[in-house]
């Protein structure tokens, strides 16, 4: 291994560093150093280096999937919906799912929840399941409705109309067991990971917190270990599963396969509650746009507490879906039981959306960590309705999470936002333009995506220091004293994981 040598770049505002790894660790960092000859050269220009970004919440296998299935992101009408649906039905043969992901009745004209009346005459002969952008709830279409044997299913999690019929939205739980019953392939699983991970190499990513799926966990599992073991992943993961993967993971040798620097399985991710655009994150208050409906509980407090408790008596990391006020108040409570003060196995809340001051008080009092996603800040642009205008200025409060103690780190949960850390520190510096004292600064911003996201994945916070390990991420101008507008447009000039360039622009 000759090593990577990096020409003239700026760390912390000043400018002029070479910066030498070799075998996964960083050799020196110096002015005016000449590359040691037959090393991998890459002439920075100026560019900021930064120890390698992370992404501490995504689904890259979902990803991976929606890339192969109906990619209805972007869509703002049924119109287009359908469009996409029907090229979808035309690559597959009569009877065999169509599935696909991504729509938003808030971006269609009178916001109404679509429904399978909407696609049944595409899609005769096809079962068809369009999962909503946040993946919480699906529209199902009647054939699939039939196969499936769903009629005569009552509960809040069907939804029915006017005429006592399923509308075809299916939600939360009910929508696992869909999920469950869908046919899926285990070669995919490994192509789809490869897929993503080149793109996220390009974005600057050097270490995936990667959510395994519950339907297919042993696929997604296999093929970690698998490309893990010939040498194929470009980056490193620190993976979380569900709680139903704990009795496999025991009784194979899966879980010593990954527990090495590069695939570690780190913790086990549960569920609390759904999303805010569902109208099924569990709040304290009902929802300002739904009087009757307080969101959907995954658990009852006992329960929730038992599961945390398995976790942590297991030694590993709980991490809990938790997006309404009511949601995270049982996470704060089970978590914070089994945390103390210090929380040693670093136990976190994925999302936090809706925190008002007494639960950040909570967590903060019982170091429990958080993951944030500063894009859905900027996404989220109808939340006033749902909460109104009094609950929404506690929703994304991320300069008071980090005032108050709390260690958060930043994701993307793809496939909900781009993978690209740029655009999650451009929305956290900027709020997308709206006057707010929770923007964040530079530093701030960075360190979600850098020492934060470390430490929430469990890895000792090194920095770019002599002997710290080559993982980094180059971007192509400094930073340093740049518009938080223009930050949107910086681009990645290298991505080197384990002193290894994955993705490079500037090799000389
Ligand atoms: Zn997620």
């Amino acid at each position: 291994m000759k090593g990577v040598f990096i020409r003239d770049c700026s760390i912390g505002g000043k400018g002029g560093y070479s910066v030498f790894c070799k075998e996964g660790r960083i050799i020196s960092i110096e002015a005016g150093m000449v590359p040691p000859s037959g090393t991998e050269v890459i002439d920075a220009n100026g560019g900021s280096l930064f120890p390698g970004f992370i992404d501490s919440h995504c689904h890259p296998f979902e990803y991976g999937w929606l890339k192969r299935s109906v990619d209805l992101r972007g869509t703002t009408n049924m119109t287009a919906v359908r469009l996409r649906v029907v090229a979808g039905i035309q690559r597959a043969k009569p009877g065999e799912w169509v599935s696909g992901m991504g729509w938003d009745q808030e971006a269609f004209p009178g916001k109404a929840m679509p429904t399978r009346a909407e696609i049944d005459d595409i899609s005769p002969q096809n079962p068809v399941v369009l999962s909503r952008v946040c993946g919480h709830i699906a529209l199902l279409n009647s054939r699939s409705i039939e196969s499936l044997g769903l009629k005569d299913r009552v509960g809040e999690e069907y939804e029915r109309g006017e005429d006592g019929g399923l509308t075809g939205i299916v939600k939360e739980r009910a929508l696992e067991e869909v999920y469950d019953k869908l046919p899926r392939s285990a070669e995919r699983s490994a192509a789809d990971l490869q897929s993503v991970e080149a793109e996220a190499g390009r974005f600057g990513l050097t270490t995936l917190h990667c959510i395994v799926s519950r339907e297919s966990f042993q696929e997604e599992l296999g093929a970690l270990a698998a490309l893990c073991t010939s040498g194929s992943l470009s980056l490193r993961y620190r993976v979380y599963v569900p709680p139903e993967a704990l009795d496999y993971i025991e009784a194979t040798d899966i879980g010593k396969k990954l527990a090495g620097p590069r695939v570690r399985i780190n913790g086990v991710k549960i569920y609390a509650d759904g999303s805010l655009g569902a109208r099924t994150a569990a709040l304290r208050e009902p929802y300002s746009d739904d009087p009757t409906n307080t969101g959907i509980l995954r658990y009852t407090d006992e329960q929730l507490s038992e599961l945390v408790e398995g976790v942590d008596s297991r030694g590993m990391q709980a991490i809990i879906h938790a997006i309404g006020d009511r949601a995270i108040e049982q996470a704060a409570e089970a978590l914070g039981r089994v945390a103390g003060g210090n929380n040693p196995h670093g136990h976190r809340i994925e999302h936090a959306s809706l925190l008002p001051r007494d639960l950040r008080s909570k967590m903060a009092r019982h170091s429990i960590r958080a993951t944030v996603q500063p894009l859905f800040i900027t996404s989220d642009s109808w939340a006033v309705d749902r909460l109104g205008v009094e609950r929404a200025r506690d929703l994304y409060p991320l300069n008071s999470m980090l005032a108050e103690g709390i260690v958060a780190s930043g994701s993307s949960d793809s496939p909900i936002e781009s993978m690209s850390p740029i655009l999650g520190m451009w929305a956290g510096l900027t709020r997308g333009g709206a006057d707010s004292r929770e923007k964040l600064s530079l530093d701030q911003a960075l360190a979600l995506y850098t020492v934060s996201a470390r430490s929430n994945g469990l890895d000792s916070p090194e920095g770019l220091s002599e002997g710290a390990a080559a993982d980094l991420t180059l971007l192509d101008s400094d930073i340093s004293s740049m518009h938080p507008a223009l930050f949107r447009k910086v681009g990645v000039l290298a991505t080197i994981v384990d002193g290894t360039a994955v993705h490079s622009y500037g090799t000389a």
